[in-house]
């Protein structure tokens, strides 16, 4: 390669221009994406340090132009480079520029970092303490002042101190240089309870735990660095497990990532880490301004943090030794990117891990298929905990109520008289009771029954939802009207909403239960901030009888006493055109079954459905996952779907219709001619596996905010073949010439 294309200042925003440098002849071969190199930069060719991000024979200016970088960085390697080689890996592997992909994982230095308030401590310890006070005079009454509201309150703040207190700064001093105090910064991030809260032993693992920590560090030990499953029902103490690893890390020396779903970034599994590891551990989470996870960042590269815990984009903590990467709950799919590149974070950490010689371990109660499947094909190592790590704390019990038998009794309540009856057996016995719809938090959509017509947005092709007030929403752009008294497309004024909704559902069961308590969770009673923590604190202090909510109540809570599960309607999430919509079902149904009965009362579950006989349903209802998975690979397998086969999505957006078609449709046009080429030249057993195009056709949304959504389906058993197709397209991108943009996203999984 003849030329090297730079990022400069890494951290300061300008990840946005890459500047070209000519590689010396002396130099060939061994400059690549991520090593940092010294170039001369600015007016006066100032030497500076930059790190290369592109490679390439050719250039778009004069080459006379050009400047020749001075020579490699001998200084070492650095986190940095590592981590550019990921975004390099990422753009490659995921599709998407290489600023989109260095964006991901190079945190930008924004705004300052926070005002660290100053505390004052005793230094002395405990027990000279008491003579040191008695060795102070009458004269020395600030002194005397300090250390004894020092005794009493344990810290004090050093503003209240001096101007509440009147100790002056050189008495402050003074004491600081004869070691009786000390004033230290405080870590503006630290957990604010994380003071007054005892510290954690390590639990003695039992056998199953024992085994799988035991053959992790063995492993590790012996320069080995796997993915491993850990396949475990909640309350089989994987997060025990978890912990012993990272303790393992920290007495070796190196730096461990927690990723955990953001939903489940609440107080309880938070303050478990804390508890055990004290300030060693840090948490990201979303609601951080981009100055704030800086500054975690830099504390993180320097060693003052060696465990990171947070969602997704935790795994470009710069940990200079990382040792471990731990994905919790890794069938989640907050794990995917839903922005380009859209990477999945297993995916990431697993290239992450072997960048740096780390190990990755998932744990899950219900695996995704696709990891199940990684374990099958012995990519993965597969762990299983079959029992709950507490004794007392069995698995529920489950009932399943067919609710077109309840139709048929004439019960049009929402609640079958099953359900009904052992909610009213937990009102009557002081026990709490979850209800879950396992859709998102809104009503159904509102149709005319005369006609048919269904309320959709003007600027995106979904229905519209009813909310409380008759106000008809949108849930993609925000557009709102009131709801219409009469069908605007045949006047008929029976029009009614279909499905229901978590505050319908709060409004039937207050009124079929007077004198419940009842609490309700989801997009809209969270939406402030803490909203999630203060009604799951509400309920575990036991101010109500019933929770209502969506997805977001089944994740991680522990509530000794929920001994009641209901699951409203488990089809809703059946009927999603997507392929895993069994998958996600299962997920969702088992999860839920799950919160019951984590205490030591025994809890019971009561799943309504139209499909009793759904094999998800079914065998969530049995916690059978191995059933689950056998019934599911098969149906991939027929169908060609990950994580049988890889497949790729390719997006075409744009303003307008016809160009995002045509766009379509020469990218098909483009893939036709490779595919024949292929024919042309593939070894004759390659030639039954030819990639498979679908499309193009409209996105499931096939237009939001007025942007018109076509896609194209790609194929293939393996994947590096969609990657070569991407590649080629990228490199064509024949929809440039559009009048109107058109934007082109890629997206592969399995
Ligand atoms: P999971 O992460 O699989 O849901 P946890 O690690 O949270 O499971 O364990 C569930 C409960 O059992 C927790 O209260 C935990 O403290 C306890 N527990 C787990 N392992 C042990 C052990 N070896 N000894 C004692 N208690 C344990
Ligand atoms: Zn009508
Ligand atoms: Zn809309």
């Amino acid at each position: 390669m003849k030329y090297a294309g730079v990022i400069v200042d890494i951290s300061g925003g300008k990840l946005d221009r890459v500047f070209t440098y000519r590689i010396p002849a002396s130099l060939a071969g061994q400059v690549h994406i991520g090593v940092q190199v010294e170039v001369p930069f600015g007016p006066g060719n100032r030497r500076v340090s930059a790190y290369v991000v592109e490679l390439s024979d050719t250039c778009a200016y004069d080459d006379s132009q050009i400047k020749e970088l001075f020579g490699i960085d001998q200084k070492g390697v650095a986190v940095e480079s590592e981590l550019i080689r990921l975004a390099a890996w990422m753009k490659e592997e995921y599709g998407s520029s290489m600023l989109q992909a260095l964006k991901t994982v190079l945190p930008v230095r924004k705004s300052v970092a926070p005002v660290r308030k100053r505390q004052v401590r005793w230094a002395l310890p405990e027990e000279e303490r008491a003579a040191f006070l008695r060795s102070l005079t009458k004269r020395q009454a600030a002194r005397l002042r300090l250390l004894t509201a020092l005794t009493e309150e344990g810290a004090l703040p050093y503003e209240t101190v001096t101007q509440k207190l009147h100790v002056g700064a050189s008495t402050l001093r003074t004491l600081q240089e004869k070691g009786v105090i000390r004033v230290e910064e405080e870590n503006p991030y630290r957990n604010p309870i994380a003071d007054n809260v005892g510290r954690d032993q390590a639990a003695i693992l039992n056998a199953e735990q024992r085994y799988i920590a035991d053959a992790v560090c063995a492993d590790d030990q012996n320069g080995v660095h796997g993915t491993y499953l850990i396949h475990g029902v909640t309350g089989s103490g994987k997060t025990e497990v978890y912990m012993a690893l990272i303790a393992h890390m920290l007495a070796t020396g190196r730096q461990t990532i927690v990723l955990i779903p953001e939903i489940a970034l609440t107080y309880q599994t938070v303050m478990r880490f804390y508890r055990r590891f004290g300030d060693q551990v840090s948490i990201l989470n979303s609601r951080m301004s981009a100055g704030e996870r800086y500054d975690q960042f830099v504390r993180a590269k320097k060693g003052e943090i060696r465990v990171m815990v947070g969602p997704r984009s935790a795994l470009f903590t710069p940990f200079t030794h990382l040792g471990l990467i731990i994905v919790d709950e890794e069938h989640e799919t907050s794990y995917k990117s839903e922005t380009s590149p859209r990477y999945h974070a297993i995916g990431v950490a697993r290239r992450r891990a072997a960048l740096a010689r780390a190990s990755v371990v998932l744990g899950s109660a219900t695996p995704s298929v696709e990891s199940y499947y990684r374990c099958q094909t012995g990519e993965y190592r597969l762990f299983t905990l079959k029992h709950r790590a507490v004794r007392e704390a069995a698995l529920p019990t489950v009932e399943i109520v067919d609710l077109r038998k309840e139709l048929e009794a004439g019960n049009k309540s929402i609640l079958s008289r099953c359900l009904a009856e052992r909610i009213d057996e937990r009102l009557a016995r002081g026990e709490q009771s979850i209800l879950f719809l396992n859709r998102r938090g809104f009503s159904g959509f509102i149709s005319c029954r005369s006609c048919g017509k269904a309320m959709k947005c003007p600027h995106c092709d979904v229905s519209l939802t009813l909310h409380r007030g008759g106000r008809l929403i949108c849930h993609y752009c925000g557009y709102e009207e009131a709801a219409p008294q009469a069908c605007p497309s045949c006047g008929s004024r029976y029009i009614a909403g279909f499905g229901i909704g978590t505050q319908k559902v709060e409004a039937l069961v207050a009124r079929q239960f007077p004198g419940a308590r009842i609490l309700r969770m989801d997009a809209d009673t969270t939406a402030a901030k803490g909203g999630h923590e203060a009604i799951l604190s509400a309920f575990a202090d036991e101010r109500a009888d019933i929770l209502i909510g969506t997805q977001m109540i089944v994740k991680g809570h522990d509530f000794p006493k929920v001994t009641l599960v209901g699951v409203l309607a488990a089809d809703l999430s059946l009927h999603g055109s997507y392929y895993e919509a069994s998958e996600r079902t299962f997920q969702l149904l088992t999860q839920a079954a799950g919160r019951a009965g984590r205490g030591r009362l025994p809890g019971q579950v009561v799943i309504q459905t139209y499909s009793p006989e759904h094999y998800s349903i079914r065998l969530a209802a049995d916690q059978d996952y191995e059933g689950f998975y056998e019934e599911e690979l098969p149906y991939r397998q027929m169908l060609h779907y990950p994580p049988v086969y890889a497949m790729m999505t390719i997006l075409f957006a744009s303003r307008d219709e016809t160009a995002a078609e045509r766009a379509a449709r020469t990218a098909e046009a483009l893939v036709d001619r490779y595919i024949g080429r292929w024919k042309e030249t593939a070894a004759v057993l390659d030639r039954a596996r030819e990639p498979e195009l679908i499309g193009p056709c409209d996105a499931p949304v096939s237009k939001i905010s007025d942007i018109y959504r076509k896609t194209l389906y790609i194929k293939h058993v393996d994947r590096r073949v969609l990657v070569t197709i991407k590649n080629g397209l990228e490199s064509l991108s024949p929809w440039k010439s559009e009048r109107t943009e058109v934007a082109v996203q890629y997206d592969i999984s399995g």
